[in-house]
């Protein structure tokens, strides 16, 4: 039996149905792009994150780009941020000339870990982006107080966390703002690329949807250097379709990882991440384990049919885009880079496929992996 990492063609069939009625209503409609599709899309996600305002954007790595630029974070300024994440969030800084600063992560989360990114603020420092990895939300009062305390912005790179809160607030709502990506592999997201800006500062969100037009104030009126960085139309009703099941897809990949908990605790020689006992918190966008071969053990799994990735093998700061720039060396970062892969974890894993699974997890040779 195979299973796939994600598994789009086997959305419910409501879904899918739902999906192509609204795409067709905005072929119908005859408007394409930013129109009122994006403005219900918005204020159903502000809604949902509990933040006062929302802009829709083309993907998550501009949403972080229009974040920095409305916070006037640039050339000569640093940013602190995590070498355990998507390479996009690297990449933001890099566009708006600031300089990105590594620290070193929490072996228990693979979350940045505060000690280290205390440690790295400078005069220079002017924000912390901190990735929500893998769905997590963790010590969010003590990075804002961090944060207040030193004068800097709090960023939240919330591209795997839709859903996820802490002490009643929603990822996003901690830090000036919320950076949201709707790939296709996010616990929210659409057909195509998509993304989103959130916050509580209303200022923030209408210099964010500036930035994302041309820089127009009004209709050819460019009273700053802007993007093309817009959400369609498609996407937006796409997404008010998918935000419906958001809930109870992240519900499912709650009861997965719990599955998976179960089977693993025991095993030798498998490491799994901390379980943070609050649902909310942790909205499982990936079910990491750590293990001493993770190659030879993907081998394994997928000679019994199962996909499994890793997330991620090389920490940031050694990709060599950045020609070893940026020089870091954090043995946290290291060890989980090293040592970590991804199971299945999607809403479609069906309890079929899901025992075929676990059955497979318990019959790998754990000491020899
Ligand atoms: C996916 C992702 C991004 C980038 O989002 P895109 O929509 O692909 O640009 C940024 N940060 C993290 C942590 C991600 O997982």
């Amino acid at each position: 039996m195979k299973v796939l990492f994600n598994d789009f063609a086997n959305d419910p069939i409501e879904l899918r149905e739902a999906q192509a009625r609204a795409a067709k209503e905005v072929i119908d409609s005859g408007w394409y792009v930013l129109g009122p599709k994006v403005e219900q899309f918005e204020s159903a996600w502000a809604q949902y994150c509990g933040v006062a305002g929302c802009a829709g954007v083309a993907n998550g790595m501009d949403a972080l780009e229009i974040i920095l630029r409305c916070r006037k974070i640039g050339p000569g300024d640093e940013v602190i941020t995590t070498g355990m994440t998507a390479f996009a969030t690297v990449l933001a800084i890099m566009r708006v000339g600031a300089t990105p600063v590594f620290a070193d992560i929490d072996p228990d989360t693979a979350l940045l870990d505060l000690v280290s990114a205390e440690a790295m603020i400078t005069s220079k420092t002017r924000a912390i982006i901190l990735v929500h990895l893998y769905g997590q939300m963790k010590h969010m009062r003590a990075w804002k107080a961090l944060c207040d305390l030193k004068g800097i912005d709090l960023i939240e790179d919330c591209a795997q966390a839709h859903g996820a809160k802490e002490e009643g607030i929603g990822a996003g709502g901690w830090g000036v703002a919320g950076a949201y990506s709707f790939y296709p592999t996010k616990n929210l997201g659409c057909i195509g690329d998509g993304g989103a800006i959130v916050s509580n500062d209303r200022d923030l969100i209408v210099r964010a949807k500036q930035i994302r037009n041309y820089g127009q104030a009004n209709r050819y009126e460019h009273v700053e250097f802007g993007l093309n960085s817009r959400l369609d139309e498609i996407q937006a009703a796409i997404l008010l379709e998918r935000l419906k099941f958001l809930d109870f897809f992240n519900f499912r990949r709650a009861n997965i990882a719990d599955a998976y908990r179960s089977t693993l605790e025991n095993k030798y020689g498998v490491r799994l991440l901390e379980r943070n006992p609050f649902s909310v918190c942790d909205v499982n966008h990936l079910f990491v384990i750590c293990v001493n071969s993770p190659d030879a053990m993907i081998k394994e799994l997928a000679a019994s049919g199962i996909q499994a990735l890793r997330h991620y093998p090389i920490p940031c700061w050694q990709q060599s885009a950045l020609n070893g720039s940026v020089k870091s060396d954090y043995l946290s970062t290291l060890t989980h880079a090293s040592s970590a892969i991804s199971l299945p974890l999607n809403y479609n894993l069906d309890d079929i496929r899901l025992a075929s699974m676990l059955r497979a997890l318990d019959d790998v040779n754990w000491y020899q992996i």
